[in-house]
Order: C-alpha cells, then sequence, then structure tokens
C-alpha cells in the first residue's frame, strides 16, 4: 500500500484535534485530522464553555455560534442537600469577564468545530472512519497506521512529518509510549444526563448540591425553550463512591436504579432533584478517571494533546479549556519557530507542568470542595447560620483559588 502523506497529521477529531486544525488554518498552516468515528453525531450530554474556553473558541472566529446553541450561565451558586445556599457568585460576563459562560450539549459543541473544520480546511482534510492503530517514526517522518472503523479494514498508511495525538482519554498513541499505564480510579462512579424541565432558579444557573461524600448532584441548563413551551433541556451529573457497586463502565448506558436512592431525599422548595433524574431522556454511566501526570508528552515528531495528554477528573469544566488552550499554544509555535520539532518540545514545556497541577486540583480542591468544606465544618445537617463556622470571604477565596489553578481568574483573562 502506497502511504498518503502530510505534513502534519491530528489524530482524533474532537475538541482539541479540531481547534487544532482551525488554528493552524488560520496561521496559514495545513494538515489533515483523521477521526475514528464514521460520521458525527449529536451524542453525548452536557459540557460547560468556561470563559477562558470561550476565549479560545472566540478566537477560532466561534463565539457566536458556540452562545448561541448553548444556554449563557449567569451564576454558579452552590448548595447542601438540604438545598441550603452555602455560596453564589456571578460568571462569565456577569461577572466582569470579557468572555461569557456557557453550558452546551456536548454533541452541538462538536458539530460546532467539525463543520468550521470542513467548511474552512475541505472535507478531505477532516477524515472521518479512521481509527488509528499505531505509529512509527524515523529520523524523516512519522507513519500512521489506520483501519477504517466501519469494516476493519487496513487502509494505506499516512506519512506525516510531525502527528499530534489527540485522540482523548485512551489514546492510543500514549499507549504505545507508557504501554503499562492505566486509568486512574479512584472509587468514584459517575452518571450523567438530561432531562426537559422547567427553568430552575433564574433559568442560567449554574448548580452544585451536596458533597462527594454522601452524593453530589451538578444541574445546569443546556437549551433554552427546548419544546416552545418554556421548558429547558437541563444537564445533570451525579457523583457518588462506590457504595459496594463495581466500577462504572465508560459512556454506557447507565440505571436509575443504582444512584436514584442517595438523591431521593433532594427535594427543595425550589427543585425536585428526583422527579428531574426520574424525567431523563439520556442516561450514561462513567467511573471517574483520570491519567497520574507523566514527564513527557513529546517524542520526536509526535505529541500528546488535549485528554490523551493531561485526562483529569471531570470536575470544575476544565477538560475542555485545557485542550482549547493546547491547541493555540502549539499553534502559535508551530508558527513562530518555523521548526516543528522545537515547536513540539516548547509546548511540552509551556503546558505540561500547568495542566499537571490542574490534574492533581480536581482531585483535591476542585470547585466542589467548597461543599465539602461545608459539611466538614457544619457536619451532615442543615445550618443555622453558616457565617459561624465559615465566612463568604472564605468561600470566595476557595472558588478563586480554583480559578486561578485553572488559568481563568480575573488576571489571567486579559
Ligand atoms: C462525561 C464527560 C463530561 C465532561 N464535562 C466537561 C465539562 O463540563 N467541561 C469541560 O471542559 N470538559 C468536560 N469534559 C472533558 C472534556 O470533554 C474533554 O476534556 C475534552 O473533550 C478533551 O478533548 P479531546 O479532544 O482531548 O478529547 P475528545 O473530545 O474525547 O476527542 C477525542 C477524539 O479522538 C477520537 N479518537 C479516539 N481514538 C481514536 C483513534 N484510535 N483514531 C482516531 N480517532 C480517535 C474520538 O472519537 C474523539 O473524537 C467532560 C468529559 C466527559 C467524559
Amino acid at each position: 500500500m502506497s502511504a498518503n502523506t502530510t505534513d502534519i497529521a491530528i489524530i482524533g477529531g474532537g475538541i482539541a484535534g479540531l481547534a487544532l486544525a482551525l488554528g493552524l488554518h488560520q496561521r496559514g498552516i495545513s494538515s489533515r485530522v483523521y477521526e475514528v468515528a464514521p460520521e458525527v453525531k449529536e451524542l453525548g450530554v452536557g459540557i460547560t464553555i468556561l470563559p477562558h474556553a470561550m476565549r479560545e473558541l472566540t478566537a477560532i472566529g466561534l463565539q457566536e455560534q458556540v452562545v448561541a446553541a448553548g444556554v449563557v450561565n449567569t451564576q454558579s451558586a452552590f448548595f447542601n442537600r438540604f438545598g441550603q445556599l452555602i455560596y453564589k457568585e456571578p460568571r462569565g460576563r456577569y461577572a466582569g469577564y470579557p468572555y461569557p459562560e456557557v453550558g452546551i450539549h456536548r454533541g452541538r459543541l462538536h458539530t460546532v468545530l467539525f463543520n468550521a473544520a470542513v467548511e474552512r480546511l475541505g472535507r478531505d482534510a477532516v477524515q472521518t472512519n479512521r481509527r488509528c492503530v499505531g505509529h512509527e517514526q524515523d529520523a524523516d517522518g512519522v507513519t500512521l497506521s489506520f483501519q477504517e472503523t466501519t469494516s476493519g479494514a487496513n487502509l494505506p498508511p499516512v506519512r506525516a512529518g510531525i502527528a499530534i495525538a489527540c485522540d482523548g482519554v485512551n489514546s492510543v498513541i500514549r499507549k504505545q509510549f507508557y504501554p503499562n499505564e492505566d486509568v486512574a480510579f479512584e472509587g468514584i462512579n459517575t452518571w450523567r444526563g438530561v432531562a426537559r424541565g422547567k427553568p430552575i432558579l433564574d433559568g442560567h444557573t449554574y448548580l452544585r448540591i451536596g458533597s462527594i461524600k454522601t452524593g453530589k448532584i451538578v444541574i445546569y441548563p443546556i437549551i433554552d425553550n427546548v419544546d416552545g413551551q418554556g421548558n429547558q433541556l437541563i444537564n445533570w451529573t451525579t457523583e457518588a463512591p462506590l457504595m459496594g457497586r463495581p466500577k462504572n463502565d465508560w459512556n454506557k448506558l447507565g440505571k436509575l436504579e443504582d444512584f436514584l436512592p442517595i438523591y431521593e431525599n433532594f427535594r427543595f422548595d425550589w427543585l425536585d432533584v428526583p422527579e428531574l433524574l426520574r424525567n431523563s431522556e439520556v442516561l450514561l454511566e462513567y467511573p471517574m478517571v483520570d491519567r497520574d501526570p507523566v514527564a513527557r508528552w513529546t517524542f520526536g515528531r509526535v505529541t500528546l494533546m488535549g485528554d490523551a495528554a493531561h485526562a483529569m477528573y471531570q470536575r470544575g469544566s476544565n477538560g475542555s479549556a485545557q485542550a482549547l488552550i493546547d491547541a493555540r499554544v502549539l499553534s502559535d509555535l508551530l508558527q513562530s519557530t518555523g521548526d516543528p520539532l522545537a515547536a513540539l518540545v516548547a509546548y511540552e514545556q509551556k503546558r505540561l507542568p500547568v495542566t499537571a497541577k490542574i490534574v492533581h486540583t480536581n482531585r483535591t480542591t476542585p470547585p466542589d470542595f467548597i461543599n465539602i468544606k461545608v459539611e466538614e465544618l457544619v457536619g451532615d445537617k442543615p445550618f443555622d447560620n453558616l457565617d459561624r463556622y465559615i465566612s463568604q470571604d472564605e468561600l470566595k477565596a476557595l472558588s478563586d483559588n480554583y480559578k486561578r489553578i485553572a488559568g481563568f481568574g480575573q488576571q489571567d483573562m486579559a
């Protein structure tokens, strides 16, 4: 089989891969994306685009489309499992940021990126139905092996100057560099879904209710007026300790009875959580996994990006943001250095330490730490006067600390 050739091969057409292709195109650098999915479908549940992620989407000209496809958050609010407000703060433009914060259906976000890539780069540059099964490199280039996803048939190899592995948390390219590594699992299961319902509070609030120790749920809207009758499509994500259950599967259909009992008492005068869960149209299970940070992403002509480089606990809504920042940083370096191999090294030096810190912070002190802290101080019971335990300024400091580490403190946004 004779090889196809490209200067830059991008393995995986997810958030990182498509953003990288768009960023390179904007700088006059051509690339090709190889994506395992036979076609792009609007699957999945919700995702939150924080202001620093929106800054990156804005830079590739997609802010308007993403905002139109999602719901802008006005505020983020933290409640205990008795429905009492612990802390709230304005978000995005409502907090003075230059960019909005948006809840969006993951499939819609992906479609916006995919359509933009196809429109700007051409359909040939975004190849679907291509499963990368490995790579080899020599002094002159990288050879990537592919199979057609639908048939399993071997395809002609692709020869590239450099290759960027954007193939997600279960990256085959990372596996070649780290064959003995597995995802890190510390005994937390998650279930995620979407349900139609009346807007909650102001209909633009990102809610965190309860703590991981006793069961936590995150709720936010992702589509306004989904049925023409004023209902929203509302995304929810639960996080619970194992409680004698096995580790959840990855992106498989989940069962309500496996976790509903934890939330049966989450009935407040402003929200009935069990009712929301029972109304779910989509219900998926995942384990809470990440990967221990590694010392290297770049090996000669190949580097890792996005979840392939730094899969993190899906707390704090930062996975996509960090993937988008990776893409912009590498695009800039490939443009400015003129030496692709040096650019890959500089990219790793710039991005690896920052993201490693976020991986650790998402394990120990994500934004949800506010709820854990209050539960520790008050005990697992309602409070009369929270100020007796912790001040609003202290809670704000916890929230601001996470933003600073994750790169979206107010000072980082200039
Ligand atoms: C359930 C869930 C909820 C999340 N919620 C949030 C959130 O609210 N906010 C947030 O910022 N982040 C969130 N994240 C994390 C975020 O989705 C990821 O960090 C982000 O998608 C990383 O982008 P990526 O391109 O690296 O990986 P992905 O988006 O996973 O893309 C990887 C791509 O590579 C393709 N691929 C895989 N293997 C191959 C192969 N062998 N050959 C070719 N292609 C391949 C895949 O099909 C996919 O398209 C969430 C993650 C999950 C799982």
